[in-house]
């Protein structure tokens, strides 16, 4: 199954409403939010920060894999603001429309790609050098998966877990690599709705057909469905299907507290109902979803 593409349906609010006393954004309110039993968590940039940066790894390497392949007038910078683009534009979505994107450039060019795999597996490779050593610190426990997840993460799924609510984690990085690394992170006893990655096999994986399987195998409705996301997939296919979207429009790399402006943007476009920074405020986020603020 494809993943769908990023299409605007919310413009961008005139003001800015807080909760009061909160960094917590509302953007429109749901009378059924109180019946969420099932909540549905990206990985990256969510909650896990194991991957931050994977964006200077990504970009280079796509404009080096395109130079060779420069048409006439085309130029270093003007590769790298051609890849920055679609790069962003794609973000959110599995790794591998991003190495068929690339794959579609170098062809428009008269060049012949490799499959997109391969790509995939070169940055795949090029990332885990970055990120050998936060895997590595977080095994022997040198740093404290705290420092690794976005702020309030724990609080946020034990107050859930405390409700009732269902967890899953749903993540486009490979489904081996997200097991994996919520196990350091401690995050596997928290997901006792399981954990979901990409597959090798295209097709085999969406956060769409996660979300299809929670509202079949449970026989609810998408109104029992909240999904909390940094990327624009998770939160249009929760609208999709009439849940509550939460948009954690983390700061990923200073942890500041401060909404990143184009996630925040984008993920408002998408039709998130919330932003949030991270989970900091978690309890009082958790109290106006249910109504008891
Ligand atoms: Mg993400």
């Amino acid at each position: 199954m494809n993943e769908r593409d990023y299409t605007p349906v919310t413009p961008l609010p005139g003001e800015v409403r807080l909760l009061p006393g909160t960094s917590i954004e509302i953007i429109s309110s749901g009378s059924s939010w109180k019946r969420t039993q099932h909540a549905l968590f990206d990985f990256d940039g969510t909650l896990s920060l194991i991957r931050e940066g994977w964006v200077d790894i990504m970009i280079p390497m796509l404009v080096d894999y395109l130079m060779p392949w420069a048409a006439g007038g085309e130029t270093s910078e003007s590769i790298t603001v051609l890849v920055r683009d679609f790069v962003t534009e794609l973000t959110g979505k599995q790794t591998i429309y991003q190495m068929m994107r690339l794959a579609d450039e170098i062809r428009r060019r008269g060049g012949e790609p490799l499959d997109p795999l391969e790509y995939k597996a070169d940055y795949h490779e090029r990332l885990m050098k970055r990120i050998t050593s936060r895997r590595e610190a977080l095994l022997a426990g040198s740093i404290p998966p705290d420092e690794m997840l976005v702020p309030g993460s724990f609080e946020i799924l034990r107050e859930l877990r405390d409700r009732g609510v269902t967890i899953y984690i749903a993540s486009g990085t490979d489904e081996n690599y997200v097991i994996e690394e919520a196990r350091m992170l401690g995050l596997v006893e928290y997901a006792n709705g399981g954990i979901y990655g990409a597959q090798v096999a295209r097709g085999a994986f969406s956060k769409e057909m996660v979300i299809r399987r929670i509202i079949k195998d449970n026989d609810v409705d998408g109104t029992a469905l909240a999904a909390f996301g940094d990327g624009y997939v998770e939160i249009a296919d929760c609208k999709a299907v009439g849940g509550l979207a939460v948009a954690v429009a983390s700061d990923e790399a200073g942890c500041s507290g401060i909404c990143d402006s184009w996630k925040r943007e984008r993920l408002i476009g998408a039709g998130a109902d919330i932003v949030i920074p991270d989970f900091r405020e978690s309890a009082a986020l958790l109290d106006y979803i249910w109504d008891r603020a």
